[in-house]
């Protein structure tokens, strides 16, 4: 993880972007992104993995240079939130069931 971080950090200043790079820019290009993503299943189950993989990048690379600019561990605040939806999601509860936790 901080590998890929340092290449998207090091991409960001060759660019000179972080000042674009505000949290409300990137939660806004993260659900741009998202949406990118979801436009090849919009119509079906036909879609190009290739192209669906370009789009998931871009949406990990963002939530990555949101967490930057948050000053936010990444691994820290997954298994953070981890440890919140296994106390939401009890396996006896949850386990083959998609339902949400409040119908649990
Ligand atoms: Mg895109």
């Amino acid at each position: 993880m901080d590998e890929l971080k340092s290449e998207i950090i090091k991409f960001q200043k060759e660019r000179d972007w972080k000042k674009f790079h505000t949290p409300e820019n990137l939660a806004k290009s993260i659900s741009i992104e998202a949406a990118e993503l979801l436009e090849h299943f919009q119509w079906g189950k036909d879609y190009s993995i290739n192209e669906v993989a370009d789009e998931l990048a871009d949406v990990l690379n963002y939530c990555i240079l949101m967490a930057d600019a948050l000053d936010l561990d990444i691994k820290e605040i997954v298994l953070n939130k981890m440890k919140k939806n296994a106390v939401k999601y009890p396996v006896d509860k949850a386990r083959g069931n998609a339902a949400k936790y409040t119908e649990l």
